[in-house]
């Protein structure tokens, strides 16, 4: 199985690895990746994968069964080639930062109001997110935003650790998806924003809020008791 070296360290822009299976000439599997596969709301990364002077790019990254898989856009990599990975890091960066927004976001409106998250769908230009509150409040979600934009402008650390699964799920709002629940593995990763948040998630974030700039409200929009929607982008 691949090692996904994103979840240790994020800001890996570049890489070496070696291929070990390649399927239907464009689906590619490797030792280790930075490449960050589509899920938890978090879209795929794009980059290169480069052998000697040869370029392909990887357009899409998923997971199936568990294994990384590199989809590039021609053939002709053999299970063995020693490669070298780069990262569209300007998309990536983008994201990391916004999804490190969305975590602010999400704890700062839970603490105030117990909401739940119901959707989530990070884009490289913008966020969307549903909530579950009673009332759809527009106000409440422009104080909260707004409440996010103050503390992105202090220095807080943003950290990412394992912790045996028993121990995580101590952790009040650990779980802040509705009708989600982490995998049953024996230990889970967490995503910790110091003072503000602790979550259990796969993703990747940046390590302080200072990186994330400012957000700014794109729209709001009532789905309905279930699916309070916003949508912000970073500025
Ligand atoms: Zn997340």
């Amino acid at each position: 199985m691949s090692k996904a070296l994103f979840l240790s360290d994020s800001y890996l822009k570049e890489s070496p690895a070696t291929v070990v299976s390649v399927k239907d000439q464009k689906y590619v599997t490797l030792d280790q990746t930075i490449f960050y596969p589509k899920g938890g709301g978090q879209p795929h990364d794009t980059g290169k994968i480069i052998r000697d002077n040869e370029v392909f790019n990887v357009v899409y990254v998923g997971k199936f069964s568990g294994e990384i898989s590199h989809e590039v856009d021609r053939p002709s990599l053999q299970p063995g080639d020693k490669i070298h990975c780069v990262l569209n890091w300007e998309r990536r960066y983008k994201l990391m930062r916004s999804h490190t927004a969305a975590h602010v976001l999400a704890a700062l409106l839970n603490k105030g109001t117990g909401a739940l998250i119901t959707g989530n769908q990070l884009e490289e230009d913008h966020v969307r997110f549903d909530f579950n509150l009673e009332k759809f409040d527009r106000p409440l979600l422009e104080e909260n935003l707004a409440k996010a934009n103050e503390l992105f402008g202090t220095d807080v650390p943003v950290k990412w650790y394992e912790l045996p699964r028993e121990e995580a799920m101590k952790i009040p709002g650990v779980v802040k998806m509705a009708d989600a629940f982490p995998p049953e593995l024996p230990t889970l990763r967490i995503v910790e924003i110091v003072g503000v948040d602790k979550q259990a998630d796969g993703g990747t974030h940046v390590r302080n809020l200072r990186e994330i700039g400012k957000v700014e409200l794109i729209k709001t929009e009532n789905k309905g008791k279930n699916n309070r929607r916003i949508y912000f982008k970073l500025n």
